[in-house]
Parts: C-alpha cells; sequence; structure tokens
C-alpha cells in the first residue's frame, strides 16, 4: 500500500475580507495527505474526457488518463455516487451526513449546490436521464431494501420504481432512450439482472445464475451491455449484445467489489477494481491501470506528545495498579510511566493533564463492531472505543473508511477489518458477502481478500463444511486469524478440528445439543435464510452449560486457543419484548439467554479467550451482562481491552499500559475494577496520544 504523507507547515494565507474578520483566531496550519487508491464509483464525462470519483468520501475528478485529481466536493459530509449531466455542466451525488443523506447537484462552472432530495437512509447508484431533466437513483434503506427511484432535476416528488419486499437492487443501467433499465435484484446474497419496459413495468430476467451478476452498463448507441459476475470468489466482466445472444467472458480476476463505468464511446469502460482504476477494452479485455494522486488538504494535527499526572492506573492486561503514576507519552506512544509526580524526558510546553486521582485505563475494544457508517467514529469514540474488530463489511467501503480514520479524513477508532462475510451460495447479507460453494476457489480468494489488506477473516453459517475447510487452510498460510458465525452447516468441534481461531455469536446451538436433535448437515431445509435467522434465535432449553458436553466443548476452546465474541447482551430481552414473542416463547427466550450467560461465564473461568463484543454500539450492556452472569471485573475489563489484541496478534501494539504501546486511554471517575457500571462515566479519551473526547 502507498500512502505518502506530505507534512507541511503551510500557513493559509487569509486574503478575503470576509476572512479577515475573523483574523485573530491563528492561521491553521495544515498538511497534505496525498493518495493513490481508495476510489470507487467512477463515472465518465459525456465527452469521454474526465472520470469522476468518490475517493475517501469526496467527489474528485481527473482526466480520462489519471494524474492529479481536482477535489469537487469538501467539508464534512461523506460523498458518494457521482453522476455526470448530458451536457457535462453538472455533477449529482449522495452527501451523506450524520443526520441522512442528500441527492445533491453542483454546477461545475460556478461551483453552486442545491439538494434535490433528502433521506435518513443512504442513496446509492445515481443516474441522469440521458436526455436530461431526471435523475435516477436507489434509495438504500437497509441491505434488504434498496430500491430505483426517479426525481425530476426540477424538483418535485420522487417516485418509486421498483418495490419488492426484501429484494435489493445495488445498480442499474439506463437505455439511451431511458424507456428501460437493466437492474440488478435478488434476495439474500446473490442477484440477477432484469431489463424493466418502465411502460407496463414488464420484466425480462437476462441471466439466471447462482452467481451475483451487478454493475450493469449499457453503452450510449444502445447495441452493448456489460456486467460484472461475481462466482466463487471470482469477478467477470461479461460483455453482450442488447438485441439477444450470449454474454461474453472478456476479463476476470479474483473477488474485489468491482465497478463498471461505460465509456461514451461504448467500447471500453472505467473499471474500480480494489479500490484502484483502470481501462477495460470491451472487446478485448486488455486492461491498463489509470494512476492517479488525490491531494487532501487537512488541518495539521496536534502533537501526540502528553504528561497525565496524578493517574490511578489500572491496568486489567498486565494487572498493574499504580494509586499514583505520572504517563509521559510521546509521539502517539506511550514513552514512561513512573510512580509519584516526577516527569522526566519530555521538553517543556508539553501538555500536562492532571487527572486528579481519577482511574487511567487502557481504551477499550469492541471485538464484533460492524462498521457501516462513516460518521459511527465519533460515537465510539465518546464511549473510550478506540480499536474495534470489525467482523463483516462490504471490502471497498470498510477499508476506506478504515483508511480514512488512519489519515485523520475522518474521526473514529482503529479498525482491524474481516472484509465481507464468507458465506455460501444464498447467503444472508447481500453486499456484504462472498459466496463460496467450490473448496477450490477458496485459496484465492483468502489471497486477494489479504493483498486488499483484511486483518482477519470472518466465516459464516451457510459455508460447507469442506469449503470452510480450505479458507481456514489458507488463511493459516496467510496468517489471518478466522473467526466465524457458524454452528449450522458446520459445528464448531469440526471447525476447530480443522483449525478456526475463534466464535461469534453464542446463540448457535449445533454442538450443545445432543445428537439426535442436531440438524444434518445439507439437509436440513436452508431454502429460507428468513427461517433460519428465526430458528436460530436458539432455543437452549435442552442445553445444559453445567453439564459434560458444554465442559467438553469448552475444553476443546481452550486447547484450540478459541477467542470467543459471544455477543450476549443482544440475546437478552426484557418485559418490554414480551411481545415480540409468543407467550411460551418468551419464556424459552428468557430461559435459554440464562443458560448461554451461564456457558459464557463457565467458558471465561475455564480459560477461555473471552472477546467482549456487541453486534451493534452497546458494549456497555456487553460488559455488565458479563457481571451479571458472574463473571469478574478483572476479566470483563481483559475482554474489552487486551483480548482482542491478542486474539489479532497486536499484543505490542494495543491493549495494555506499557511503554512502547499506542497511547489509548480512557479516563473515568470511578473504579470499575469494582463496579462496571463505572465504565460508563468517562471522563476523557486519549487515542494516539491526543485528547479525543472530553466530557
Ligand atoms: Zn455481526
Amino acid at each position: 500500500m502507498k500512502i505518502r504523507v506530505f507534512i507541511s507547515l503551510i500557513a493559509i494565507i487569509i486574503t478575503s475580507p470576509l476572512a479577515f474578520i475573523s483574523a485573530k483566531t491563528p492561521a491553521q496550519k495544515t498538511r497534505v495527505v496525498t493518495v493513490d487508491h481508495g476510489a470507487q464509483d467512477p463515472a465518465v464525462s459525456p465527452d469521454g474526457a474526465q472520470i469522476a470519483a468518490s475517493i475517501f468520501g469526496k467527489i474528485w475528478v481527473m482526466f480520462i488518463a489519471g494524474g492529479e485529481a481536482r477535489q469537487i466536493t469538501e467539508g464534512l459530509g461523506w460523498d458518494t455516487h457521482p453522476a455526470w449531466s448530458p451536457d457535462g455542466q453538472f455533477l449529482a451525488y449522495a452527501h451523506q451526513l450524520p443526520s441522512g443523506t442528500d441527492l445533491v447537484i453542483r454546477n461545475l462552472i460556478t461551483g453552486g449546490a442545491s439538494t434535490l432530495y433528502h433521506t435518513e437512509s443512504a442513496i446509492g447508484q445515481i443516474t441522469y436521464h440521458p436526455k436530461g431533466g431526471e435523475i435516477f437513483f436507489l434509495l438504500d434503506r437497509s441491505q434488504y431494501d434498496s430500491h430505483l427511484f426517479r426525481v425530476p432535476t426540477s424538483g418535485g416528488e420522487a417516485r418509486q420504481i421498483t418495490y419488492t419486499e426484501n429484494w435489493h437492487e445495488w445498480s442499474f443501467a439506463l437505455s439511451p432512450d431511458a424507456k428501460e433499465v437493466l437492474l440488478d435484484s435478488g434476495r439474500y446474497g446473490g442477484s440477477d439482472l432484469y431489463q424493466i419496459k418502465f411502460d407496463g413495468m414488464q420484466v425480462t430476467r437476462i441471466t439466471r445464475t447462482p452467481a451475483h451478476e451487478f454493475s450493469a452498463v449499457w453503452s450510449r448507441d444502445g447495441k452493448t451491455q456489460a456486467f460484472i459476475r461475481t462466482d466463487n470468489g471470482m469477478d467477470t466482466v461479461m460483455v453482450q449484445q442488447t438485441k439477444g445472444g450470449l454474454a461474453r467472458a472478456v476479463f476476470s480476476s479474483p473477488y474485489d467489489q468491482k465497478q463498471l463505468a461505460i465509456h461514451p464511446d461504448g467500447q471500453s469502460a472505467v473499471l474500480c477494481a480494489g479500490r484502484r482504476l483502470f481501462h477495460l477494452n470491451l472487446a478485448s479485455g486488455q486492461s491498463m491501470p489509470i494512476t492517479f494522486t488525490a491531494r487532501f488538504v487537512l488541518p495539521e494535527l496536534s502533537k501526540a506528545d502528553l504528561i497525565i499526572t496524578n493517574a490511578r492506573l489500572v491496568d486489567p492486561g498486565t494487572n498493574k495498579f499504580m494509586p499514583n503514576a505520572t504517563i509521559e507519552i510521546r509521539n502517539g506512544r506511550i514513552a514512561a510511566i513512573r510512580a509519584g509526580q516526577e516527569a522526566v524526558g519530555l521538553p517543556a510546553g508539553v501538555t500536562v493533564i492532571d487527572v486528579g486521582g481519577k482511574t487511567v485505563m487502557p481504551g477499550l475494544m469492541d471485538n464484533h463492531y460492524h462498521y457501516w457508517s462513516p460518521f459511527d467514529g465519533s460515537t465510539l469514540l465518546s464511549r473510550g472505543i478506540t480499536t474495534i474488530r470489525d467482523p463483516g463489511v462490504a471490502i471497498s467501503m470498510g477499508m476506506n473508511f478504515k483508511e480514512a480514520i488512519a489519515l485523520g479524513i475522518l474521526a473514529g477508532p482503529d479498525i482491524y477489518t474481516c472484509g465481507p462475510l464468507i458465506d455460501g451460495l444464498d447467503g444472508y447479507h447481500p453486499y456484504v458477502d462472498v459466496e463460496l460453494n467450490k473448496p477450490e476457489a477458496a485459496a484465492t480468494l483468502v489471497r486477494a481478500l489479504k493483498a486488499q489488506g483484511v486483518d482477519a477473516l470472518k466465516v459464516y453459517f451457510l459455508l460447507n463444511p469442506e469449503v470452510l475447510r480450505a479458507v481456514i487452510k489458507e488463511a493459516r498460510a496467510q496468517r489471518l486469524p478466522v473467526t466465524g458465525h457458524i454452528g449450522v452447516r458446520t459445528g464448531w468441534r469440526e471447525a476447530m478440528e480443522a483449525g478456526i481461531n475463534g466464535f461469534s455469536h453464542i446463540r448457535v446451538w449445533r454442538d450443545f445439543l445432543p445428537l439426535e436433535k442436531q440438524p444434518q448437515g445439507e439437509n436440513e431445509n436452508l431454502d429460507s435464510s428468513r427461517n433460519l435467522m428465526a430458528r436460530m434465535q436458539a432455543n437452549w432449553s435442552e442445553i445444559d452449560p453445567d453439564g459434560p458436553s458444554a465442559e467438553s466443548l469448552i475444553r476443546m476452546m481452550i486447547e484450540k486457543r478459541i477467542g470467543f465474541d459471544p455477543t450476549l447482551a443482544i440475546q437478552r430481552f426484557n418485559d418490554s419484548d414480551r411481545k415480540r414473542f409468543g407467550l411460551e416463547q418468551f419464556t424459552i427466550v428468557k430461559d435459554s439467554y440464562r443458560r448461554m450467560a451461564r456457558f459464557v461465564a463457565r467458558a471465561e473461568k475455564m480459560g477461555v479467550l473471552l472477546l467482549a463484543g456487541t453486534d451493534n454500539d452497546g458494549l456497555f450492556d456487553e460488559l455488565e451482562a458479563y457481571a451479571e452472569a458472574g463473571i469478574p471485573n478483572a476479566a470483563i475489563l481483559k475482554a474489552a481491552t487486551v483480548n482482542g489484541a491478542e486474539w489479532l496478534g497486536k499484543k505490542n501494539e494495543f491493549g495494555t499500559i506499557e511503554t512502547g504501546k499506542h497511547a489509548d486511554l480512557i479516563i473515568v471517575d470511578g473504579d470499575p475494577m469494582k463496579d462496571i457500571k463505572e465504565l460508563r462515566r468517562i471522563h476523557i479519551v486519549i487515542k494516539d496520544g491526543r485528547v479525543v473526547f472530553k466530557r
């Protein structure tokens, strides 16, 4: 990965009279961060001369041959999905803010911008009507509800075109006369292409495969269509004639979330692959990289040097307790820890924070946080979470968030990502999963994900056992730890035999039931993932967490050094949830929770590496659930700090307060070692030696 960071102390020269009024504030120092990747959602200008793309959440425009990109949007939003107006004068794009998403139209000549549509949800692909006057876009309400809309550019009401419940569309291509659309549509992971005539909504199905077909494009002369087919971890660009005939494979490479943008010549396309851009000849399949740079001008970061005095240092990972410590931080890392007030070794002028005897602990880690929204980071930091493990995300988006935080473009915790969910066919999470059903396809996919920068892998419950084994085998060769939300098609014992490193979610039950009550592999009815999910809200009434079967499973988890992320709190329901369940079901759910909590506490006590994770944002709830289950506070705090670092093989980097480690610290009013609820009273959060939250 090439990220070139130029630190330059350029003072902004104040010239405009308006700015002169506020000239008392010192000139803001800036730094320039230059990136050569991070592109998504390419769009070729109508004259074929330029490419617009979203690069780390801003819209940029570059020449078709690449080079230095020009920044079009700035400010707080996360901007994606640019679309050119037919005359090339306007760019429409999705402008995401914490409060929702605007569909914005920007005049490229005057720089003026106006909002055409607002939603509390997200906006996906945007396309102008080929004659202008109207914009088509995908309203992405959830991963199961993403549908096509059209709205006049003069304002007025947006109209929904496609509806099917529990289906989704991620991409579409309009015909040159805008009377038809070629659109991907699917339920669960896969999707097929459909051609729809707007007049009468007559639908023709174009593809019929277990693969995922998407990112369709349609040439301006109407003759050619192209799309991407993802099958068993390989992406293939397919080209077909609109009139009919077989689609032809012209280019193929391992899965890296490709997107196509057709050139107006109809003969070539811009291919976005692994957040980089390529020219693709649609006839020959020849591809050529488009190298580009995008220079972000960002506020200069404050110095990451700090002295913390009067600290009541509590470090669960090292069992260290110092009633009155001084912690010295230099360049974002812990430089020294001393008893008493004396600070030495740092030059004068370094910021000193006297915390007045408050507790100083390592920053917290959520081991199960799906980072799907750019603005989650500030909230996480305010709760003391300075690191997360993301166990499943659309990989290009996830890598952009991870790097944007690392570069200081977004605020947030350090992200260790698993990339996409590796699932079997018809996976439950469209767009976030990549589906495999051939063991021989596993190694290529694992290497491709590693090349895209994942830190670990996540396997999912529809994966067949032999494919799961092949994934784990290559992951071990690539030194990527694997965690699994499994226990349906493949049992935990089987996965441990194969060398898996972790389990997510306590609720899956296959290994806990006596053999005759276990579902038997392929024979179980998996025709509806929805039913399966309901059944996974498991009935534990016949599982004995104190019995010998649970004990032997726990022993194996210890022996195999499994990192166990039970997400216990999401299994807990209170009386207000009663109406969601039947009378009997509610009793079962409550009883099941009690048994799951017993199992988690027993596993921890016997020595399983417990990883605190939430699957939402309730880390304090999760930790308090552990406490209620009888897990000692010291063990709970380890599960939320050092254990996750250990699982990732990053114990030298973070998770404890020791010299050389990242200065990720929380300052708490009370003593969480005595009462875990005290963690809710976080006073100051420090990440990499900088105060990122202060109450
Ligand atoms: Zn999850």
